[in-house]
């Protein structure tokens, strides 16, 4: 990070903020933390890109065809440029879900300082969580700066989102018994404090990464690892994290940022695992007033209110590729137009934290 830097918001799903939140709790370790704000969204599940291009494409339909893609009422929704709307049970788009989504207990950014969905809250508006006092502080400024409305979320909307994401957490939490039985333990559900992690670590690199994550189907492909290597020795495209060196012997800082290996107790408190929606100091409807997005633009509408009151000076947003219709792709920007660009859910994973070190990099080379 440079000097005077004022850090960077992430939005992104429940793991980028673990990955987010493991970053800033290990200082020391992997160097100060680019993140300084974390924007959260609630998540489900998402999908591998190139199996929902192939899914669609079975049913006739082009991914550029496509204009929103939605998952809700059991089904998802693929609304057409044409005006046509693809409407299937999500059982059946469920072969193209991704295999770690299978053991992810987090529905809603529970480590998150804001947290933004749209279960609970009526059509056009979001569902907004301050967890932090950072984000309890975000969420009235940008109230009282007219950037968002909020409304009281309605108790049904509450026990909605409260049992959906108890619902996640009960059969991930199962599909993770019945993995451990078989295999190896889900690592990064198991209990441990901070000590026990630095020795569980210690000896780690990107062959344990690997074999601990990668190979078993567990990697949420982050950008973690990529970001925290010294080296600049793991690449990681559209693809799983390949190695492509030697690592010296005493690093172990892919493993340690990952947020598919241990997540210390201090880091996510196990109590969370009994709180449908973590612990949390506020909870409203809300929408933005002046910007459109997936659902009420409250995602968008924050970050604008973010850059525009310097609060950090860059956020990090998933747009679309121009060349790969609905691949999504991370910029990182002060602009607050490419923010309103980026609006709209891209239901596929993204390495959030790879567009940070590439940029760390560049300003390396000009310094
Ligand atoms: C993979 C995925 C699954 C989701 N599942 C659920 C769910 O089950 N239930 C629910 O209530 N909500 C879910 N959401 C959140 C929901 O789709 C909206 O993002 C949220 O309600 C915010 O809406 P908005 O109008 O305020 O956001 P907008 O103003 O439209 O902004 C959306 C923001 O999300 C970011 N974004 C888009 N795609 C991605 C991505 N792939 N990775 C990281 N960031 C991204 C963009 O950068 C943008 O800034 C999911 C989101 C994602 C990305
Ligand atoms: S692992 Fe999957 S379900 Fe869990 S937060 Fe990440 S993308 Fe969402
Ligand atoms: S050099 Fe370190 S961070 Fe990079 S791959 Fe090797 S062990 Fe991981
Ligand atoms: S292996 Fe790398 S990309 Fe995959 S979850 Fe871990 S840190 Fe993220």
């Amino acid at each position: 990070m440079t000097a005077n830097h004022k850090g960077v918001t992430l939005v992104g799903t429940p793991c980028q903020i673990i990955a987010a939140a493991k970053m800033e709790h290990y200082p020391e370790t992997l160097g100060e933390s680019p993140v300084d704000f974390k924007l959260g969204l609630f998540c489900m599940e998402n999908f591998s890109h190139s199996y929902l291009k192939e899914f669609l494409k079975q049913n006739e339909i082009e991914m550029d065809d496509v204009d929103q893609f939605r998952v809700e009422k059991g089904h998802f929704w693929a609304y057409l440029k044409n005006g046509d709307v693809f409407k299937t049970p999500l059982s059946k788009a469920k072969a193209c879900m991704r295999k770690n989504c299978q053991v992810c207990v987090d529905y809603t950014s529970e480590l998150a300082d804001l947290s933004v969905g749209s279960v609970g809250s009526a059509q056009g508006w979001s569902t907004l969580i301050a967890r932090t006092e950072k984000g309890l502080k975000a969420l009235q400024n940008a109230e009282n700066k007219g950037y968002i409305e909020t409304k009281p979320l309605e108790q049904s909307g509450l026990k909605l989102l409260e049992n959906l994401a108890n619902k996640k957490k009960k059969e991930n939490k199962g599909e993770i018994r019945k993995r451990e039985s078989v295999a190896r333990p889900v690592i990064y559900r198991r209990y441990m404090s901070d000590a026990e992690f630095e020795t569980e670590v210690a000896s780690c690199q990107f062959d344990d990464l690997k074999s601990d994550v990668i190979d078993i189907g567990g990697c949420v492909l982050c950008g973690a690892c990529y970001y925290a290597c010294p080296e600049n020795i793991i690449s990681i495209e559209d693809r799983k994290p390949q190695l492509k060196g030697n690592c010296p012997p005493e690093c172990n800082l892919c493993y340690v940022a990952c947020p598919r290996t241990y997540v210390s107790q201090e880091v996510l408190n196990r109590d969370l695992d009994q709180k449908a929606l973590g612990d949390y100091l506020k909870i409203v409807s809300a929408r933005a007033t002046n910007v459109e997005g997936q659902d009420g633009g409250v995602a968008t509408a924050l970050l604008n209110y973010i850059l525009d009151e310097n609060v950090t000076e860059e956020v990090v947003v998933v747009d679309k590729s121009e060349e790969n219709p609905w691949k999504p792709e991370a910029i990182l920007t002060s602009d607050t137009e490419e923010v309103k660009k980026a609006a709209g859910t891209k239901y596929s994973a993204c390495p959030v934290f790879k567009v940070l070190k590439d940029n760390d990099n560049k300003e390396k080379e000009v310094s």
